[in-house]
């Protein structure tokens, strides 16, 4: 104890209790900030000096720390032995090749931070936000627009084919070319253009915008434009951007879905009769959107060259080539039925198809490099399509169902009036916002240059989650009116296509266990790739330093997780001040904790943590979850922090803090590691159920953020902003749209009217009774009740379902039996 000491350090002049807090306050700074080790070992030595340490003392505390300061004798006497540990015990895990690939291709972006413990959160709220070119906004205005007029989803859906002036339309106005540089007669357009296009498109029609996705994301042209050659970016990208070619891409297989490395798809070089170089290709593909009606099919296949004739070996491995469907042996034709949804989607398949050697995309360079390009093309691609899709739905439920919720009466009141659906309202609302700022926060990296694997993966999977709670809420508040399909229905067909995002891209249960922490961990982490690889290319000295900067790494993140926690984020700093800074200081406190977390899961559980996929999907949770409310943070700021976004910037944070906790929770609760377990299954998971990072959205905020839906006017204008608008007033969204602006005008002159009947000056009666009574009475003008009458009207008219004679019924179902 610091009273048994001698008095000659500068501390003795405090008294012994001051003294050793100020010690342990000290340490405690120093591993917070996160000072280096040998920082930090000055510190304490510095410390135990002036507080009159004697000499011996002070000498038996610098022995372990000049060990761990002094690398030669740090790695002698323990990393090395530790190092060779690891390896005996097989305690890392184990790396495929295809794996390998995978983690290498891309960048690392905010996810290291976030992952980190201690993210720059100064950075984070600088994070590049996107806008729109002149051009961009043209596109959107004109051809966009017009396509989205030429569309008839309920027609789409009977005839199960977009109309064929939409497809020259598409083809003509450069839609299949929006990722095609200018140079190339594409679009050239940014991500966040693309992401625009394809939000609009989705919300009037999944068919016309699965239809435009398919060419602009993982498929020929974007794997030419990264990996081709210059002759086969001259031939294909003016025709594909032009639309005279339209692209499939084939990779899945029955054998090879999630494992799609597992394809059998084989292609094997021989030379031909006039001595040219050629491959002979054999494959069995599904699922392939637009295959049937493709031109040109890329392929991913392995690639084997038995006589070497391409001197790079027997077995290339994955390599994608394109391939005319007008090759001999191409078979083509057959359809699957995604769930009804009325796009191309198909199996092909061919024996022995012959192509020359430069279909290889790449040409001889590109042979076994197919694995990568994939990768690297979904790094991007899965942050743009799927997000923007479940943004464009989430915004479209938004608008219907708020506006549903304001026109639909029972009970004598507006069924949004009610807080059962307030609650459902208040989620729509909350995610329709989330889900645009995590839209703009991924495609302003993409356009910054980057390509995230992670951050895309979590944007995948996070959409498309959101979006299917948004559509189930959206199909619980409509009732029978979103049951019954029918030109006037506004939501059937994005609730019957909401799997089919879910599957695509990477599924999703995979996309959450695997890729978001299983990637996530080893890539985003700042010191576990480099100990891998520095184990297996048996570097022991590049082990030693980055185990030991890890460890200071977990006491730094321990240090962090408990100071933030105890005293709820404040010591964090937070970037801005007002009233987003209590979250900027969660997402601190979050980081921190799921980085010890990580750290502690991954030491514990070794190699096995990656088949622990009920941890890795709730780390994933709390990790795209963080990724949410930064998103939600920075885009309060690039706005303007407009004060009426508050509810829904609130309501985000609040419901991802929730999240989070949920899932923070159940790691604690079921992480089983030596001699800790009973540390994090009792007062750590009793710590986190009494101070949780979140409770969830309070009722009054829910209430706030469901009223966003409620009120016409510019906040629900600019939340739903981006979407296509129905032409005719008088048929679904068009039909709401006029029956909610029309109630909203009225519902003055209405309240005035119960009012009256309040004090006793109306009777109760009939609303047609009420209202003559009420003219009668001077207590509403002629206009007002006009006004009433109108909204009434169409009040009536917009809760009106579709209904069809037996032969139309009929009809319908012929068709859609015809064509399937
Ligand atoms: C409408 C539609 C369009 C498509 N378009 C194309 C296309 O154009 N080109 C193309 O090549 N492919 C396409 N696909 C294929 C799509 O990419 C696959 O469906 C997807 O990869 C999943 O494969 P699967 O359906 O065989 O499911 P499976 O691989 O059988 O997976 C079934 C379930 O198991 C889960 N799972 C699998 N492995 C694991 C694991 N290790 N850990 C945890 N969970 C796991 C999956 O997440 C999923 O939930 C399309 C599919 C559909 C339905």
């Amino acid at each position: 104890m610091l009273s048994n000491l001698p008095t000659h350090g500068w501390l003795a002049v405090l008294p012994d209790a001051a003294s050793l807090a100020l010690v342990v306050l000290s340490v405690l700074t120093a591993a917070f900030v996160g000072l280096p080790l040998w920082a930090n070992s000055l510190v304490l030595l510095a410390l135990l000096w002036s507080a009159g340490l004697p000499l011996p003392v002070l000498a038996l505390v610098a022995v372990p720390v000049v060990l761990f300061n002094v690398p030669a004798l740090r790695r002698a006497l323990l990393t090395d032995r530790l190092a060779a540990f690891l390896v005996r015990a097989k305690l890392l895990p184990v790396i495929s090749d295809t794996e390998r690939e995978a983690i290498e291709a891309g960048d690392v972006w905010v996810d290291g931070e976030l992952f980190s413990g201690k993210p720059d959160l100064h950075a984070l709220v600088r994070t590049p936000w996107p806008g729109l070119s002149e051009a961009e906004r043209a596109f959107l205005d004109g051809p966009v627009e017009q396509v989205c007029r030429m569309v008839d989803d309920w027609q789409v859906w009977q005839d199960r084919d977009l109309p064929r002036e939409v497809w020259d339309f598409l083809g003509k106005q450069r839609f299949f070319g929006m990722i095609v540089p200018k140079a190339f007669e594409g679009l050239g357009f940014s991500a966040t253009a693309h992401s625009a296009v394809i939000q609009k498109l989705a919300s009037r029609s999944m068919p016309l915008a699965i239809t435009v996705m398919v060419p602009n994301s993982l498929g020929p042209a974007e794997l030419i434009l990264h990996h081709g050659t210059d002759e086969q970016k001259q031939h294909w990208l003016p025709r594909l951007a032009r639309g005279e070619e339209i692209p499939c891409f084939a990779l899945t297989e029955p054998a090879a879905g999630s494992d799609a490395a597992a394809m059998e798809a084989r292609g094997v070089v021989f030379r031909r009769a006039n001595g040219e170089l050629a491959l002979r290709l054999t494959w069995n593909k599904r699922y392939i959107t637009l295959a049937a009606v493709a031109t040109v099919l890329g392929l991913a296949f392995k690639l084997e060259d038995p006589d070497e004739l391409l001197g790079k070996g027997k077995q290339l491995g994955i390599t994608c080539a394109l391939i005319p469907t007008n090759t001999k042996g191409v078979v083509l034709g057959r359809r699957h039925d995604p769930l009804g949804v009325p796009f191309y989607n198909c199996p092909t398949s061919g024996q022995d198809v012959e192509v020359p050697l430069d279909a290889i995309i790449g040409g001889v360079a590109g042979a076994g490099r197919g694995w990568r390009m994939l990768m690297e093309c979904l790094a991007a691609g899965r942050g743009i399509s799927l997000p923007a899709t479940s943004c464009g739905g989430a915004k479209l439920v938004a608008r219907a169902v708020g506006a549903y919720a304001g026109v639909r009466k029972q009970f004598g009141l507006e069924i949004g009036r009610f807080e059962g659906i307030e609650e459902k309202l208040a989620r729509i609302a909350g995610n329709a916002w989330l889900l645009d700022a995590a839209r703009l926060f991924v495609t302003g990296g993409l356009d910054a240059g980057l390509k995230p694997p992670v951050v895309t993966a979590m944007a995948k999977y996070q959409f498309t989650e959101l979006f299917r709670e948004s559509i189930n809420d959206g199909m619980d508040v409509q009732g029978g009116a979103a049951i019954s399909r029918g030109p006037n229905n506004t939501l059937a067909h994005a609730y019957v296509g909401a799997p089919i995002s879910i599957t695509v891209e990477g599924a999703n249960v995979l996309t959450r266990t695997l890729m978001v922490f299983g990637q996530g961990a080893i890539r985003c982490h700042p010191y576990a790739r480099r100990e891998i690889e520095a184990l297996a290319a048996k570097d022991r000295a590049a082990f030693d330093r980055a185990f030991w900067a890890h460890v200071g790494h977990v006491i730094r993140n321990g240090v962090r997780a408990a100071l933030l926690s105890l005293s709820r984020g404040r010591l964090a700093r937070s970037p801005v001040s007002g009233p987003s800074a209590v979250h900027w200081r969660r997402v601190a406190w979050a980081s921190a904790t799921f980085a010890l977390l990580a750290d502690l899961a991954m030491a514990g559980l070794g190699g096995d943590l990656k088949r622990k996929e009920k941890l890795t999907g709730r780390f994933a949770d709390v990790f795209s979850w963080l990724l949410l409310v930064t998103a939600a943070l920075r885009r309060f700021e690039a706005e303007g922090r407009k004060s009426e976004d508050l509810p829904l910037l609130h309501w985000s944070c609040e419901q991802g803090f929730l999240r989070m906790s949920q899932a923070l929770q159940g790691i604690v609760r079921n992480l089983r590691i030596p001699f800790l377990s009973w540390l994090l299954r009792g007062p750590l998971a009793l710590w986190g159920r009494v101070n949780p990072l979140g409770h969830g959205p309070h009722d009054a905020l829910g209430a706030k953020a469901a009223r966003t839906l409620l009120t016409p006017g510019e906040t629900r204008d600019r939340l739903t902003a981006g979407i296509a608008t129905e032409p005719e007033a008088s048929r679904g969204l068009g039909r709401l749209e006029a029956a909610f602006a029309a109630c909203s005008a009225a519902a003055a002159v209405q309240g005035r009217l119960k009012d009256a009947v309040k004090r006793g000056e109306l009777q109760k009666a009939p609303a047609e009774r009420l209202l003559a009574e009420a003219l009668g009475k001077g207590l509403v003008s002629a206009a007002e009740a006009q006004t009433l009458r109108d909204a009434e009207t169409l009040r009536r008219a917009a809760v009106e379902v579709d209904s069809f004679t037996l032969e139309e019924y009929l009809a319908t179902a012929g068709k859609l039996a015809q064509h399937v």
